[in-house]
């Protein structure tokens, strides 16, 4: 089936062919790397015209997907996530446009949804009916969704060290799972030997074209979708229909995400929709990270990581093959640049729980890795706070939560008869009094703007039990500390009338408050003069938009020790 709007380039070659997913390799040289062209020229003029008459998922972007025809049936309403503006992270960052790609809100929760619905659609339109592939375990199951839909038969060859809900999850679609003992490069081994041996469709993962292409449309969506975050979030004024962000971060495993969204991204530039296409950074798990190991050494080849150290299996693709060479060489021509970093499974736990407490994501480990990159990056300074970044957050936390939220997460309350019987004046309303144990601290916060305001009191409820009181003026705080005099201040400098050196001024007039520790918290860098003022008078000083929500709480717990 040949289609005018798009044909296959041989990588190798060069040699163009029409696009069948049959045919594996180059007729010509007999490469497996080959990746579709389409007439740019023709489709401009619908993504600019026929759009918006279309509904949000990612079908409206046709024109640029290996498919012919669209099959309503199949559909589960991929795509069209929601970019989410990260208000409280983006602040803790100092960074005011930082952006969340939702890729759980998909059907199966996550982004391997839009590689599954347009595989799935390719299979169903070239007669497949029984497919084999090899996963970590959100593949498996978004292909499964999609291929019991499709009335396919689905093999999953699965690495034993898959969570083993996301495991019961495949086989309730009606896949056949074969769970291998091994790593997940040996299980795509035996699921191609597998597929040979029984002549089946197998997946081949970043030589699928189907499986780039899909991934795509996450570009053209962000691209869709940033003018107006950015215009609700009273970042900019007028704006194009179009516009990229200056980076995409995502989790990275075989890569073919990262691969896909920059080849969508370069489409939407040559044909002249967006200014500049964006850089990557690619963020792996530091026991598994043959990417960040090469990168950094400046080597176009990447070597495979025999064994990987995570438990973060979704990322545990040790041998990144070609995927990485064609990722870099791309990375650097196209985007002049971009980055490839690693972080800690310890890190990406820790940071599962800032996402959850700042911004009300639950994220499975893989995806808060990208955030902990984010994180790492913007430390370093290789990503700037005024830049635009969006982050893919893709995966919901089912199969982690153990291991991440460790014992003690709730408190029990009894209100069995017994208890009853022997203390009756206790019972429930005594069992309620000890979530308000004599121990918890007060605080009071004093800083005019009200964002960080709200985040300092997320920052703090996150870690620990505190009664806080906010004063949005230095007036206000000082009343309020007369009142009830609290066991820490947080004070910013920075403020209308009473700033906060005025405030430690007044503080240090009464005996018994100037000996309150005061934290302070600024977006101001101090002149040595300023310093002067603040010594002797200040526990400790931190600065906006540097702290992370853990250095604070470390900082009051040494205070009121
Ligand atoms: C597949 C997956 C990744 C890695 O994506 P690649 O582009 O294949 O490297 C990261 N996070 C989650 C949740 C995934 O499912
Ligand atoms: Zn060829």
């Amino acid at each position: 089936m040949s289609h005018p709007n798009y044909a296959v380039h041989c990588l190798d070659c060069g040699k163009v062919e029409p696009f069948r997913l049959t045919q594996t390799t180059c007729s010509q040289c007999g490469s497996n790397w080959r990746e579709v062209h389409y007439d740019l020229a023709r489709t401009k003029e619908i993504f600019q015209n026929s759009l918006s008459e279309r509904p949000f998922n990612l079908w409206r972007y046709r024109e640029l997907l290996p498919i012919g025809e669209y099959i309503p049936y199949l559909s589960m309403g991929e795509g069209g996530t929601p970019l989410i503006h990260a208000n409280n992270l983006g602040m803790m960052l100092g960074c005011p446009t930082l952006f969340i790609k939702d890729e759980r809100q998909g059907p199966t929760n996550s982004f391997k949804d839009r590689q599954a619905a347009i595989a799935i659609a390719a299979m169903k339109e070239a007669q497949i009916t029984e497919a084999v592939l090899a996963s970590t375990g959100n593949v498996a199951i978004a292909y499964s969704a999609y291929a019991a839909r499709a009335g396919i038969k689905l093999w999953a060859f699965l690495t034993s060290l898959v969570p083993l809900e996301k495991m019961r999850e495949v086989a309730i679609y009606g896949t056949k799972v074969v769970k291998v003992t091994g790593t997940y490069d040996e299980a795509k081994r035996l699921a191609a030997e597998f597929a040979r041996q029984r002549n089946l469709h197998l997946e081949r993962g970043a030589c699928s074209i189907p499986s780039v292409e899909s991934m795509k449309t996450l570009a053209f969506e962000i691209a869709e979708q940033l003018p107006r975050s950015l215009a609700m979030s009273n970042q900019a004024g007028s704006l194009p229909r179009w516009k990229a962000p200056d980076w995409y971060v995502q989790a990275v495993s075989g890569g073919i995400g990262p691969l896909g969204v920059l080849k969508g991204f370069t489409e939407l530039y040559q044909m002249g929709l967006i200014d500049r296409i964006p850089r990557i950074a690619c963020i792996q798990a530091e026991g598994c990270a043959p990417m960040v190991h090469a990168w950094k050494a400046n080597k176009p080849v990447a070597d495979p990581i025999q064994t990987p150290k995570t438990h973060i299996m979704t990322l545990s693709t040790g041998d990144p093959g070609r995927t990485y060479t064609l990722l870099r060489e791309r990375m650097l021509t196209l985007s002049g640049g971009g980055a490839f970093e690693s972080v800690s499974d310890e890190d990406a736990f820790r940071t599962i729980h800032i996402l959850a407490k700042l911004e009300g994501l639950s994220t499975e480990s893989a995806a808060a890795v990208a955030f902990a990159g984010t994180i790492k990056l913007f430390r370093q300074g290789v990503i700037k706070p005024n830049e635009i970044v969006v982050v893919n957050c893709t995966g919901h936390t089912m199969p982690v939560e153990t291991l991440v939220l460790g014992d003690g997460w709730a408190t029990d309350i009894s209100t069995s008869r017994s208890e009853m019987e022997t203390k009756p004046q206790e019972g429930l309303y005594g069992a309620l009094s000890n979530l308000t144990p004599e121990k918890v601290r007060k605080i009071v916060i004093i800083d005019d703007t009200e964002d960080a305001r709200r985040l300092l009191r997320r920052i703090l409820q996150s870690q620990g039990d505190f009664v806080i009181r906010e004063a949005a003026s230095g007036i206000t705080g000082i009343q309020m500390i007369k009142e009830d005099p609290p066991d820490v201040i947080i004070l910013d400098l920075m403020m209308p009338e009473m700033d906060g050196f005025a405030v430690l001024n007044q503080l240090h007039e009464y005996p018994d408050l100037a000996s309150i520790p005061v934290i302070v918290v600024t977006a101001k860098e101090l002149t040595k003069d300023e310093q002067m003022l603040l010594k002797g008078k200040v526990k400790a000083l931190m600065h906006k938009g540097k702290f992370m929500s853990d250095d604070l709480a470390d900082e009051i717990l040494e205070v009121i020790k």
